[in-house]
């Protein structure tokens, strides 16, 4: 079995201390490649000097909505809404990080209501995404909490040509069938673990397998029963374990499924 970890925060300090030797243990378990999604401009560096470090691995240009008043155009004027020249520069430092062979996606970005930071900003520097990501042909990394009715408002209004994840999926099958049509594939993560996650649970046991790839979210999101521990790529089988049990399947088919939907994604190869 092979296994793809399509989100996983390989980058940050959490895994300095044994990077080395938890990537040795996730390739003796089957886990051989992993994308690292991008935060903000100065971490795309990092994850692209991981990537070339080491085999399988690749990552996505983008601004996670938890990073934005970190900006420097936020701090300048937090109460004005992205002007057209900050869109533009934000817009050509993606672009010019997307030309790098082992950046695949534009991302992590999105709506999140569990943050300070006004959804009208959220929004507008998603749309630069979105646009970014059809002009450079690259699919996209979206990250959403509690925001699906704005999400899918934005992604009907700016479709994204090359469609995406949306990671870290939680919600009911109505809405993921949403996301199907508008070409976005769902990442299956910790939450699918998590019995208490029904409504979850019942729409990933429904959709299609071929909208579907395997994600940890690691260092974040611990699978049930690792509450308050640090997530790790190699849990990734036993989220492909537990989808296959909710779907009737065998792992090894969820495996081979969610590992060409994102070697197709992705254009690996
Ligand atoms: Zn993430």
């Amino acid at each position: 079995m092979q296994f793809f970890d399509s989100h996983c925060h390989f980058d940050f300090i959490e895994f300095n201390a044994d990077r080395v030797a938890l990537w040795q243990a996730c390739k003796a378990k089957g886990i051989t490649r992993l994308l690292i999604p991008g935060v903000a401009p100065g971490q795309w560096q990092r994850a692209a000097q991981l990537c070339a470090g080491y085999d399988g691995f690749c990552y996505a240009a983008g601004i996670h909505p938890h990073w934005i008043e970190q900006q420097p155009w936020f701090q300048k004027d937090p109460a004005d809404l992205l002007s057209e020249p900050t869109r533009d520069h934000i817009a050509a430092l993606i672009q010019q990080e997307v030309v790098q062979p082992a950046c695949v996606a534009v991302g992590e970005c999105g709506l999140d209501k569990m943050i300070a930071t006004s959804l009208d900003v959220q929004q507008q520097l998603l749309a630069v995404h979105i646009e970014l990501a059809n002009q450079v042909h690259k699919p996209l990394i979206i990250h959403c909490v509690r925001a699906h009715n704005e999400l899918l408002a934005s992604l009907k209004k700016n479709k994204a040509n090359h469609g995406g994840v949306i990671h870290a999926f939680s919600g009911s099958y109505e809405m993921a069938q949403q996301y199907v049509e508008l070409g976005f594939y769902l990442g299956v993560g910790g939450t699918v673990t998590y019995e208490r996650a029904q409504k979850t649970r019942a729409a990933l046991a429904k959709i299609p397998l071929e909208h579907l790839v395997l994600e940890t979210d690691a260092p974040d999101m611990p699978l049930q029963g690792k509450q308050g521990q640090r997530n790790s790529p190699e849990y990734i089988p036993q989220i492909a374990q537990v989808l296959a049990g909710l779907r009737g399947l065998d792992t090894a088919e969820i495996a081979a499924a969610t590992w060409a939907n994102a070697m197709a994604l992705f254009h690996c190869n």
